[in-house]
């Protein structure tokens, strides 16, 4: 198998020093699977790892809804794969593509679960022992495989389970060595079950592992939980931004989990995560017609032109205000609504782009959708759409990220990338990647990049929306010097990537 050569190849730079032999192993990456930041987090890192000279194989589910147009060469790569289950196991086929050249192994179980023919990629009520199945699986892969990396890099819920199962039973099947990295990219999904994920996947002892130490939740004492286990037996963990996990150990944001990180601080940290320099990068993006640079910046305004023209807003002098995400509670999402009507008052124009995570608010939105569809001022897109996302960021002139919570969020490091101005709440990662043009105070004004409020009210968010908009319409030359400052930030993956080696270098077995 070609790929088990180009194993062998990087095996041999590693053991010459090299480089590290590292799997991601996580349930989405972008652009195949994405639900969110957690795909783009996990692709961009690992071409950053291999760009430095390390071998990365990615290890995912195969659902039946992920955007095949963006594999090449899907083969099988391990036909006969059994993973015990419940005291028998499950037939699976491994297949194997390359992702915009990251190296994917596909796992598609075959039993009447269904696993992973959904239709969906989260959302199922038996997402625990969907999730479960995926890593023992991934586990077995690795094992019969003769896959053993330097390092297991585990992320979310989805996977907290790998770090148990590897010191509980793998390491005695063969696997001593290897070692595990565990990221939390968000706190609120924590997965949890009952004694049947022990009996499922193998691990049985249901008074070891309903310990506090070990799995039991930490206020649920009916239920393990999931992404407790990856913090108690990973040999590093972190959030995705300083701040954040500041937040997480010391405040409600970490869901019930601070007591356990308060346990284990002394492996536990907080890293800002990057944005692919080129996935997105206003001078080669491919969605976009009209490429641009800090020195070319007025060429964005031919972005502004095609986006009024895709969603037929009227072509007058009034700047565009965007929203990008998730329209889930975490977002803000009251305040992504009022800032439409904000916007609309304050001679702006507003392009939302978003999937609802529930019902509800899906409903919400919908109405407002038809509400206002008559309105040349403004357009809400009410789904996932990759490309679309990619034309907003390079013709609009602001994006709003007013979130209740946001561990990272890349929504702003993406829009300060394409010189769109971002307007944040001063929580989590905002808090590390956005500085108030007018009042921060730790920084000179020529390395300030955006507008900053801290109350979770519709004053507050007016406030900051009407200082970027008058600035917009008062001081264009201020305007455009403050997106250049934006554009001259790097939130690329070169930091991000070397504090994630070191994390390796300092945990893996010499
Ligand atoms: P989260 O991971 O909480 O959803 P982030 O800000 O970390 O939020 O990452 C969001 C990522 O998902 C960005 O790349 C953003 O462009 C993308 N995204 C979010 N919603 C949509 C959507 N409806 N259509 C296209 N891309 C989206």
């Amino acid at each position: 198998m070609i790929e088990n050569r180009i194993q062998l190849i990087f095996v041999k730079r590693v053991k010459q020093g090299v480089g590290m032999y590292v799997v991601q192993i996580a349930s989405e990456c972008a652009p195949v699977i994405k639900a969110g930041g957690l795909g783009d987090v996990v692709y961009g890192l690992s071409t950053e790892l291999e760009s430095r000279g390390n071998c990365v194989e990615l290890i995912l589910p195969k659902y039946d809804c992920m955007r095949y147009d963006h594999i090449w060469g899907l083969h099988d790569a391990y036909k006969d794969l059994w993973v015990p289950w419940y005291g028998g196991a499950i037939h699976c086929s491994v297949y194997c593509g390359w992702v915009h050249g990251r190296v994917c192994f596909f796992i598609e179980p075959h039993s009447q679960d269904n696993f992973f023919n959904r239709g969906c990629y989260y959302g199922c009520d038996d997402d625990n022992m969907r999730f479960a199945f995926f890593s023992k699986a991934a586990l077995e892969f690795l094992l019969q495989s003769n896959k053993r990396p330097d390092v297991i890099h585990c992320h979310d819920w989805q996977t907290g389970l790998i770090p148990v199962m590897l010191y509980e039973m793998y390491k005695y099947y063969g696997m001593g060595s290897q070692r595990v990295a565990y990221t939390i990219h968000n706190f609120k999904h924590q997965g949890m079950g009952g004694a049947e994920i022990l009996h499922a996947t193998g691990l049985n002892r249901e008074p070891y592992y309903f310990q506090y130490d070990k799995l039991r939740d930490n206020f649920n004492p009916f239920a393990i939980n999931f992404m407790k286990g990856g913090i108690v037996y990973s040999n590093s963990v972190n959030t995705v931004s300083p701040h954040h996990a500041w937040e997480a150990h010391h405040t409600d944001v970490g869901c019930g989990l601070s007591h356990t990180i308060g346990l284990h601080e002394n492996k536990y940290r907080g890293i800002l995560n990057g944005i692919d320099d080129q996935f997105w990068n206003p001078q080669n993006d491919r969605y976009i017609p009209e490429h641009y640079s800090i020195d070319n910046i007025d060429a964005k305004a031919k972005n502004k032109k095609a986006l009024r023209e895709r969603l037929l807003l009227r072509d007058v002098n009034k700047p565009i205000v965007a929203y990008i995400g998730r329209l889930d509670a975490q977002k803000g999402v009251n305040l992504v609504h009022h800032s439409i009507y904000h916007a609309l008052a304050k001679d702006a124009q507003y392009v939302l782009l978003g999937s609802a995570t529930g019902a509800d608010i899906n409903a919400q939105f919908q109405y407002e959708k038809n509400y206002l569809n008559h309105n040349p001022d403004v357009h809400l897109e009410l789904s996932f759409n990759e490309e679309l996302a990619h034309l907003i960021y390079a013709g609009a002139d602001m994006i709003v990220v007013p979130s209740n919570y946001e561990p990272c969020g890349l929504t702003q490091m993406i829009g300060l990338k394409y010189g769109t101005v971002p307007i944040v709440r001063a929580v989590g990662g905002l808090v590390n990647t956005v500085f108030d043009r007018d009042y921060e105070t730790g920084k000179p004004p020529e390395k300030r990049n955006g507008y900053v409020f801290n109350d979770m009210d519709y004053h507050a968010v007016d406030f900051a929306m009407e200082r970027a908009l008058w600035l917009w319409h008062n001081e264009k030359d201020q305007y455009r010097m403050l997106m250049k400052q934006g554009m001259e930030c790097d939130y690329s993956w070169n930091n991000p990537g070397s504090e994630y080696l070191g994390i390796y270098e300092s945990i893996r077995d010499k």
